[in-house]
């Protein structure tokens, strides 16, 4: 059984956590996304919610939020997932 690897990335201004977990005994990688409760309350859930079903019913995406990350994460990012998926 192989151990399972984690991989945090910060959005810069804090609001967002992004894990990257990897499975490598179910073959799979899973990106849980922490939001900042201080972040959340900031907008108003009710405008958000009528937002989403605005764009539900116009049968177009919604863009949650956006998570910002500076280059060197990326970088981290792309290694991390390259070591994870590389055929053994
Ligand atoms: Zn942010």
């Amino acid at each position: 059984m192989k151990a399972i690897e984690r991989k945090v990335v910060r959005c810069v201004c804090g609001c967002t956590v992004v894990e990257f977990v990897n499975f490598p005994d179910d073959d799979y990688i899973c990106l849980e996304v922490y939001e900042n409760a201080f972040y959340s309350k900031h907008e108003s859930m009710l405008k958000n919610y009528l937002k989403r079903l605005w764009k539900a019913i116009c049968g177009k995406e919604y863009s949650l939020f956006d998570i910002v990350i500076l280059p060197e994460n990326a970088k981290e990012i792309s290694q991390v997932l390259a070591e994870w998926t590389e055929a053994e």
